[in-house]
C-alpha cells in the first residue's frame, strides 16, 4: 500500500468544504484499485466562519480527514507549506477547496507519475471568467519573469500538483519566510509533466484575491526570484553619466566658440529633479530588498497552529 496526502488550504470556505469532500471521494474506487490509501488534510488558514466546524463534521464520518487550524490568517503559501510538513504520504497533491482544481484529474495525474515523472503539474490554457485586465497583467508578469529570472515559471500554472515525496522534501528544505511557491516548484527542478485543462469557475463563495493583492503578490514573486531590479540603479547611473559627459562637452565647446554665459535655470531644475527622482526610485527598490532580508533574518515561523486533529 502507498499513501496519498491531499492538502487543501481553506480560508473562509464553509460552503465548499463538504462539497469538495464529495467530489474528492469519487476517486475512491480508482485509489482502491491501485492500492493507494488516502489522507485528506484541510488546512484552515485562520477562517472566521464555520470552516473548522465543517471539517470536524467530516472527520466524525471519515477518519481519513485531518484538520490543521492556524492561529490567524497566514496566507495560502503558509497553508501549503504546513500541509506539506504535516503530510506523511508517498505522494502529495495540493488542491483548492473551491473545485477550481478538479479532483477528477487525479487518475490522469497518477498516469504521469507511473510514466516516471517526479511531479505532474497543471496549467490553465484559458482564463475564461476572469476580468480581462487581470489576465493582461498576469500575462505581462510571466513574460517579464521569463526575462529577468532564471527560475522557470509557466504561464497559467496552478498550485494544483501531484508530487513524489522526494520533491516535497526538497520544497520543505526551503524554509524561506517570503514564500512564492510557483517559483519554488520551478527552482527545485525534478522532472515535471504538464497537464492542461480549461479554466473552471469557482463552485461556491468568492475569490480571496483582488487586483491590488495580486499586484503586490507579483512584486513579491519578482523580488523572491530575481535580483534584476537591483540592476536598475547601476544601469541608470551609467546612462546618466553618459548624458552628463555629452552635455559637458557641448557646453564647453559652445562657451569656447560663442562665448555665451551658461544661461537658464530651467535646464538646471530639470537636471536636479530628474536624477533625484531616479535616486529615490532606486533607493526604494533597495529598501524593498532590505525589508525582505530583514524578515528573513528574523526567521519567524511560517505559521502557528491553534488546533490539530
Ligand atoms: N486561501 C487560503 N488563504 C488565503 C487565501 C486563500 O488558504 O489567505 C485558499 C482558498 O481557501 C482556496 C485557495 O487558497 O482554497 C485559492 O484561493 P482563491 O480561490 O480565493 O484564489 P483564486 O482561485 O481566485 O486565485
Ligand atoms: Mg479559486
Amino acid at each position: 500500500m502507498s499513501l496519498l496526502s491531499v492538502i487543501v488550504p481553506c480560508y473562509n470556505e464553509e460552503a465548499s468544504v463538504a462539497l469538495f469532500y464529495e467530489e474528492l471521494i469519487k476517486n475512491d474506487p480508482f485509489l482502491k484499485e491501485h492500492e493507494i490509501e488516502l489522507e485528506l488534510l484541510y488546512i484552515d488558514d485562520g477562517s472566521r466562519d464555520a470552516t473548522v466546524e465543517e471539517v470536524k463534521k467530516l472527520r466524525q464520518m471519515d477518519e481519513r480527514v485531518h484538520l490543521v487550524s492556524f492561529s490567524r490568517n497566514f496566507g495560502k503559501e503558509a497553508a501549503m507549506f504546513a500541509g506539506m510538513e504535516k503530510s506523511k504520504g508517498d505522494y502529495v497533491v495540493i488542491m483548492d477547496v473551491d473545485l477550481q482544481d478538479p479532483p477528477s484529474l487525479l487518475p490522469k495525474m497518477f498516469e504521469g507519475i507511473w510514466e516516471g515523472y517526479d511531479s505532474v503539474a497543471t496549467r490553465r490554457v484559458d482564463r475564461k471568467g476572469e476580468p480581462p485586465i487581470r489576465s493582461f497583467f498576469a500575462r505581462m508578469f510571466y513574460r517579464l519573469m521569463k526575462k529577468i529570472s532564471k527560475t522557470e515559471m509557466m504561464d497559467g500554472a496552478r498550485d494544483y500538483r501531484l508530487m513524489r515525496r522526494q520533491m516535497v522534501d526538497a520544497i520543505l528544505s526551503m524554509r524561506e519566510y517570503n514564500r512564492f511557491t510557483k517559483g519554488i516548484f520551478g527552482w527545485v527542478g525534478f522532472r515535471t509533466k504538464w497537464l492542461e485543462y480549461e479554466n473552471v469557475e469557482r463552485a461556491r463563495g468568492e475569490t480571496k484575491w483582488n487586483f491590488w493583492k495580486l499586484l503586490m503578490y507579483s512584486f513579491d514573486g519578482i523580488m523572491a526570484f530575481s535580483t534584476a531590479p537591483l540592476m536598475i540603479s547601476s544601469v541608470m547611473g551609467v546612462i546618466m553619466c553618459l548624458v552628463a559627459f555629452v552635455l559637458i562637452i557641448f557646453i564647453i565647446v559652445r562657451k569656447l566658440i560663442f562665448g555665451d554665459p551658461v544661461s537658464g535655470w530651467p535646464s538646471l531644475v530639470c537636471i536636479i529633479l530628474m536624477p533625484s527622482g531616479i535616486q529615490f526610485f532606486c533607493t526604494g527598490i533597495l529598501g524593498h530588498y532590505l525589508a525582505k532580508t530583514y524578515m528573513e533574518v528574523k526567521a519567524r515561523p511560517i505559521y502557528l497552529v491553534r488546533e490539530e486533529l
